[in-house]
């Protein structure tokens, strides 16, 4: 093989005129259309002077074309570096100079925005809108539909995926081929896609979730997806019909659950709803079940490593777990202090080592070496623990660990005791600093209905479940909790905003 990634994934649909993408206006992009539209696009790259290995920097809304540059990239050669489209001119300035993208392709609206900042790093740019028009599609029209596909490794980069920045800055994690082909070809087997599969796709496409585990794995089984432009309840309900497959955020599954229309009788269809990139609650899993009789597979991964572990396909999922590790991962829960490996039962930091697992973060060479281990296991930042029978469950990240007095205090646990109370639709504990306690417990609650919860009946009642330095010394009612677009909390932003509550 010339290029694994490519011709994996893309190249033997050469001349296929089988569906790839279905779009909401009716009409469908076959494999062969896609191929050739990649194949124009790779023209325009490779004319425009970005050679194979520099990297191409796009921020655009999600669009066929869009995705066919993803294609175009990995047929050319060249690193893919998508950018979330929430991104301000100020933050994509700081991926493109980190990135040294050699060119930045945008939507025109930005287009005056982001001039200077691709002038000041010395990239080209050019432009990409939602309606799969603009100035690199204009130069791609008149150019042939075949490219020479352009010798690749699988230890070659395809992509620099920027991390979500929940707990900071974003880092770049270089990814080879062989971190996404290998992590496609577990998936498609341990979720048995097939080419008849039909996968209701509305994540974003800047994201490993809706990039690589989507995306890829559809490509590598055969099958097409139902391309919608973002997620929208009216939409999903209407294209539901003819998806075997939906993967989504736990945030797509409560908003489709307030939907009355979202019916048992509108999913049993269905063969598979999975959730990952944020924690799905147990409640969430209940409910979903008891109204479409569905049981959603939760999955857990990150930018970094792709997926890691994942409930079964056959045997049993368990509400409030991330299932068991994927065949080729090891995952090993370790002390945070001295590494040591932990015997189950135990909470600890997650580390995990195999094919899937990224090169490194792109010129961060003192963060690579304090997060990826000289053995090859990665410490993932999350802090978890596997049960007797091997699954393994969160319980948050250790950036939000909260030290107490000298104690150590899981923010889910007492989250969990927080969402069972009356009134409660969810809730997120932190930590803020307090004089006597180095830190304190404050918890935030979001209301389930109109008379919302009752704080000092809380307040009297979290002591049947929870030792005394657990307690959340305040308890404050948000409208909705701050979600960045993979529906991730940002519990950053409330450290930060509630930092002074005991000063
Ligand atoms: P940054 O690393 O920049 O702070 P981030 O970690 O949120 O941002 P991503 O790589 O998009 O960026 O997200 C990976 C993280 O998402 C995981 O480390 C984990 O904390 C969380 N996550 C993913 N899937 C799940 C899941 N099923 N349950 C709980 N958490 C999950
Ligand atoms: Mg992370």
């Amino acid at each position: 093989m010339t290029n694994p990634l490519y011709d994996t994934l893309f190249g033997r649909y050469a001349g296929k005129t089988t569906p790839f993408l279905h779009l909401t206006d009716g009409s469908s992009v076959t494999h062969d259309d896609f191929l050739c539209m990649a194949a124009r696009y790779a023209h325009v790259l490779r004319d425009a002077g970005v050679a194979p290995g520099e990297r191409l920097a796009v921020q655009v809304e999600k669009s066929p074309q869009a995705l066919a540059i993803y294609a175009a990239c990995v047929q050319a050669g060249i690193v893919f570096l998508p950018l979330n489209t929430a991104y301000t001119a100020a933050e994509v300035s700081y991926f493109v100079e980190n990135s040294g993208a050699k060119l930045l392709v945008c939507d025109s609206v930005n287009r005056a925005a982001l001039a200077p900042v691709a002038q000041a790093a010395g990239a080209l740019l050019e432009t990409l809108d939602a309606d799969g028009t603009g100035s690199l599609t204009t130069l791609a029209a008149t150019k042939p539909d075949g490219f020479p596909t352009v010798a690749r490794q699988l230890d070659d980069l395809a992509a620099f995926l920027y991390t979500s920045g929940t707990t900071g800055r974003s880092k770049g994690a270089m990814l080879s081929q062989q971190n996404l082909l290998s992590n496609a070809e577990t998936l498609v087997d341990y979720w048995q896609f097939t080419d008849r599969d039909v996968l209701l796709h509305a994540l974003p496409i800047f994201h490993t979730h809706g990039l690589f585990v989507a995306t890829n794995v559809t490509l590598l089984a055969g099958g097409s997806m139902i391309f919608l432009p973002r997620f929208n309840c009216d939409q999903v309900i209407e294209n539901l019909g003819p998806a075997t497959v939906m993967m989504g955020v736990p945030t797509f599954y409560t908003r489709l659950l307030d939907d009355a229309r979202f019916t048992k009788q509108l999913t049993r269809h269905m063969r598979l709803f999975i959730s990952g990139s944020a924690p799905l609650l147990a409640d969430t899993h209940i409910q979903f079940e008891s109204r479409t009789t569905h049981r959603i597979l939760e999955r857990y991964g990150m930018t970094e490593t792709n997926m890691n572990t994942s409930n079964p396909y056959d045997g049993e999922r368990r509400a409030g777990t991330v299932g068991r590790p994927l065949p080729g991962v090891e995952l090993k829960i370790t002390d945070t202090a001295t590494g040591d490996t932990l015997p189950d039962g135990e909470i600890g930091q997650i580390e995990v080592r195999g094919p899937n697992v990224f090169q490194g973060y792109w010129q961060m060479p003192e963060k690579t070496a304090e997060e990826l281990r000289a053995n090859g296991f990665f410490i993932t930042g999350d802090l978890g623990v596997i049960d007797a029978q091997g699954y393994v469950q969160i319980v948050g990240r250790n950036k939000d660990l909260i030290i107490s007095g000298g104690y150590n205090i899981y923010p889910k646990e007492v989250e969990l005791v927080l969402d069972d109370q009356p009134g409660v639709l969810e809730s997120a504990v932190i930590g803020v600093p307090h004089p006597d306690f180095g830190e304190t417990v404050v918890g935030f609650l979001v209301a389930s209905d109109e008379t919302g919860p009752d704080l000092q009946a809380i307040s009297a009642t979290v002591g049947d479940s929870l030792a005394r330095f657990k307690h959340p010394k305040k308890l404050i009612v948000l409208p909705e909790l701050p979600r960045n677009t993979m529906g991730k909390v940002q519990k950053n932003l409330l450290r930060e905003e509630y930092s002074r509550l005991f000063a």
